[in-house]
């Protein structure tokens, strides 16, 4: 079964051992129909039905590199630039479909990130990891795996090191060494789509000094696994979504789709050697925490995009709803709105056509411009919510609920007193409204904003790959021959002659 559909995954699921999750204080007897849950599948479900739609197959699927066969693209190692920038366009494809995440991205990063990783190590150190990573990989594009990229260990006391901490665990780590696996103990955070996964994809955190083997581990497990468990993320107003009626439906500003985030916990889980990708190499995880990191900054570049189209579309509809489409000062914001989404794409597209193959045959972005994408994914979306909030007025967040408009004691007045332009649709204005609450705010928040701020890695760690990838140095070369040379001849040649020395390692 290589192509799953949106009914197929969704038994997938159900095919499962029981796994342990915990959500508001309760363990939940069948996770997969609660409220929250349910609504996160249907966008993980998306990924696979917009695969056998003939309009979307080309971007959602991809050749194999391993098999020749047609996969999911979220199972795909990237084979050229088109590639990379195709996932992109996936990816702002589906956040336009469900203005939320879609959470299969952290796999599909985590795959070309640990195949390519495994190959440096193992021609670097004589290790045998890449065979293994092949057959996981292999499997996940068989299986059409919904894989969950885990990187974020919790992190405790961030001035100490791993080792340092007063409860190491707090790092996940290798608690024992056995003849035919490892036993890891510790925690994943923030997990996107955990509860929703067949597999877990487990990489180290931040890069290992030479003494802290014990954390630079990276591994496969199952979802349900024995010793996983998980503890789900509450979402702002989420429980808007608690009810199955009509007016949650309407205060939940978006009904069908909905994200997830979850802690899974690794309770002294046994991992079987063939599912293991790095034990100890410690100068590896850093190369690892960086290539995923590129992936994943790129892929903000697309799904944020995504969720901005529908963002910059809210506005547009609730000016219409307002009466204001005419005031030359919304159209300018819807102007700005759309230039800094664009901007935000071109990051993605860039960095992806600026790619590079990497020694084990599949193709890296670029990483200094996936840094500077999702650099700017840290302000520009908050800009755009911004306008949407200042477009959308004060309504968006003194509405009555939707039970005083379900109820005909107060819908007549509601009717009344919240009716916008002449002849529009005033139910039509009110859901338009909680979508805004919804994608500003509420639920969606989470996957257009905070998740803009903190995923894939806080402000500061692109700044610091930006300071590093930059190379100032040749700058300053361009700038000194220009300002110290009278004549066409010394300049380039003390340009060429600064660069030579700054590429030779010495300063110009
Ligand atoms: Fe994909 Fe975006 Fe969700 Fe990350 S936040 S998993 S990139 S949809
Ligand atoms: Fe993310």
């Amino acid at each position: 079964m290589t192509l799953m559909n949106a009914e197929s995954y969704r038994e997938s699921l159900r095919k499962r051992k029981p796994l342990k999750v915990w959500l508001d204080g309760k363990l939940l007897e069948n996770p997969i129909d609660h409220p929250y849950i349910k609504a996160s599948i249907n966008t993980v479900a998306l990924t696979y039905e917009l695969a056998h739609d003939p309009e979307f197959k080309p971007l959602m699927t991809a050749t194999s590199a391993l098999t020749g066969e047609t996969v999911n693209r979220f199972c795909h190692l990237h084979q050229n630039t088109q590639d990379l920038m195709n996932k992109v366009k996936m990816q702002r494809l589906l956040g336009q479909r469900c203005g939320t995440c879609f959470q299969r991205c952290v796999g599909m990063d985590a795959l070309n990130a640990v195949f390519a990783t495994t190959f440096d190590m193992d021609k670097k150190l004589g290790t045998t990891y890449h065979e293994r990573f092949k057959s996981f990989a292999k499997a996940m594009e068989q299986n059409d795996w919904i894989v969950d990229g885990a990187m974020t260990d919790p992190k405790g006391d961030r001035g100490l090191r791993p080792a340092e901490q007063p409860d190491k665990d707090v790092y996940l780590r290798v608690v024992e060494q056995r003849p035919d696996g490892i036993v890891v103990r510790g925690a994943k955070a923030h997990q996107t789509g955990a509860v929703n996964s067949h597999q877990i994809l487990v990489m180290p955190t931040v890069s290992m000094k030479s003494d802290e083997g014990e954390f630079a581990v990276a591994f496969s497990v199952a979802a349900d696994a024995e010793g996983i468990s998980y503890i789900y993320g509450r979402q702002s107003c989420d429980e808007r979504k608690l009810a199955d009626d009509e007016a949650s439906d309407i205060d939940s500003g978006s009904s069908c789709y909905g994200g997830q985030e979850a802690l899974i916990v690794f309770d002294d889980v046994f991992v079987p050697s063939e599912n293991v990708y790095m034990n100890g190499e410690t100068e590896f995880a850093g190369l690892l925490v960086d290539r995923f990191a590129s992936y994943h900054r790129q892929s903000y570049g697309g799904c944020k995009v995504g969720k901005g189209d529908v963002a910059i579309g809210a506005a547009a509809s609730i000016a219409e709803l307002n009466g204001v489409t005419k005031a030359s000062h919304v159209k300018d914001k819807i102007v700005e709105m759309n230039h800094l989404n664009e901007t935000l794409f071109s990051c993605g597209i860039a960095c992806s056509a600026n790619g590079a193959k990497m020694p084990a045959g599949n193709f890296l972005v670029d990483p200094l411009l996936a840094n500077v994408c999702k650099q700017n994914v840290t302000r520009l979306p908050y800009e755009i919510a911004r306008l949407l909030q200042d477009i959308a007025g004060g309504l968006m967040v003194t509405l009555p609920s939707a039970r005083d408009w379900l109820n005909p004691e107060t819908a007549g007045i509601l009717e009344k007193y919240f009716a916008g332009a002449a002849g529009s649709d005033t139910r039509l204005r009110i859901r338009m409204l909680r979508l805004i609450e919804n994608l500003t705010m509420g639920r969606g928040a989470v996957a257009y904003l905070t998740e803009s701020m903190h995923g894939a890695g806080s402000p500061q760690a692109q700044r610091i790959l930006i300071g590093r990838l930059a190379n100032v140095e040749e700058k300053k070369v361009y700038a000194k021959a220009l300002a110290m040379n009278n004549s066409l001849v010394t300049v380039e040649a003390a340009i060429r002659e600064g660069l030579a020395k700054v590429r030779g390692g010495k300063k110009a």
